[in-house]
């Protein structure tokens, strides 16, 4: 059983790194902003719970995630273990979910702050499939058009400069303070996030004692994850 926390700001390619991390190694990814997102584009209950916050670049509020995170979990469709993207953010997350569950590491994807506003003006989100594309590193062959699926490709509506700079703001003020709390309890590597996505999971499988990148679990879907570029969105949960 292993049990991950992935931790980087927005652009840091945690969903992307954590994906990787789950489809090779059999354990069930779980992306917080993706849940969000998918609740947002179903038009549920909890979507439009969330939806302005999200598009203003602000974090949900702690009992709600708190709710969401803990049911998430309970489905108990993780038996080799998860690894999670996007919680904790702050002081508060991080002791839920320090009281509840051990870790077996904390992973800290650390990229400067220009490198995060050059990668994520440049995110690019399938509207159909949930597919990311970064319109530096990995274009779409047709323009606009998802090559998955060939669903309209669209801006994550939190990727302006207005809510990019509330983002880096709260990710400093308080997601900075979680690592430091981790480090005291936790096992926590900071790997640099510049890489390509292949080399940085390289990276993070050395630092975790895990065997290389493509030598466990399922090829295929593993160079599909390896082509995507480096952004926060995954696939679906
Ligand atoms: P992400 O895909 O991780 O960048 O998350 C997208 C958005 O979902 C964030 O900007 C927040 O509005 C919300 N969100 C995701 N995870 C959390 C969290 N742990 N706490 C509060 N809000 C969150």
């Amino acid at each position: 059983m292993r049990k991950y926390v992935l931790m980087g700001v927005q652009g840091s390619g945690k969903g992307t790194q954590a994906a990787m991390l789950a489809h090779d190694l059999d354990i069930t990814q779980i992306s917080v902003g993706e849940i969000f997102r998918w609740h947002v584009q179903n038009h549920t209950k909890l979507g439009a719970q969330v939806r302005r916050v999200m598009a203003a670049g602000e974090l949900v509020g702690d009992d709600l995630v708190e709710t969401v995170v803990h049911t998430r979990i309970e489905e108990h469709d993780w038996n080799f273990g998860f690894v999670i993207d996007g919680f904790p953010r702050n002081r508060r997350q991080a002791e839920f979910f320090l009281e509840s569950y051990d870790l077996d590491a904390v992973v800290h994807l650390d990229l400067p702050d220009d490198e995060v506003r050059r990668r994520v003006l440049a995110r690019r989100l399938c509207s159909v499939c949930g597919v990311d594309y970064n319109l530096m590193a990995h274009r779409p062959a047709v323009e606009g058009r998802c090559d998955v699926c060939g669903g309209a490709l669209v801006t994550r509506e939190d990727d302006t400069e207005e809510a990019l700079t509330a983002r880096l703001r709260d990710y400093h003020d308080k997601t900075d303070p979680v690592l430091d709390l981790f480090r005291r309890k936790e096992f926590v590597v900071t790997v640099d996030a510049r890489p390509e996505p292949t080399e940085v999971q390289g990276t993070i499988r050395a630092e975790l004692g895990l065997p290389p990148y493509g030598q466990t679990g399922e090829t295929q879907g593993t160079r599909r994850i390896a082509r995507r570029a480096s952004t926060d969105a995954s696939a679906p949960v």
